[in-house]
């Protein structure tokens, strides 16, 4: 089995509705995301992947996070605090869209995670097999 994983990286606002702590303002993030695809087959060139394919993947679905006040997006609305654009539900948000788009990619990969820092010291992990 083999696993590659591709950074990028976007700046949006968010506020976390229920919270009691200074995240509860309005404030915004460079929020930097890795995703990790694995597989175990590897091409006629010995890639996994192709790295720059994984990043365009990414950066089409995180540019519609880039600018953004993350609360408006429907994902993270609704008023349930729950729904909060945290770093999980950001991180829960990409896995689901990389995942619908990996199998174009290629049959044979699998999304191993995707990782949401907020900060150069905070991040949380996404997968399935936790
Ligand atoms: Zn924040």
């Amino acid at each position: 089995m083999f696993e590659i994983s591709v950074k990028r990286r976007f700046a949006a606002a968010h506020r976390l509705e229920g919270y009691q702590g200074q995240c509860s303002a309005l404030h915004g993030h460079t929020w930097i995301v890795e995703v990790a695809v694995a597989g175990s087959g590897l091409d006629s060139c010995g890639m996994l992947a192709d790295f720059r394919i994984i990043k365009e993947t990414v950066d089409g679905i995180v540019t519609d996070l880039d600018h953004s006040y993350l609360n408006d997006i429907v994902f993270f609305s609704g008023g349930d605090p729950k729904n909060n654009p945290t770093a999980e539900n950001i991180a829960f948000y990409i896995y689901g869209k990389v995942k619908e788009q990996i199998i174009k990619i290629s049959p044979g990969l699998m999304v191993r995670g995707v990782r949401v820092w907020e900060s150069p010291d905070a991040s949380a992990l996404y997968r399935e097999d936790l």
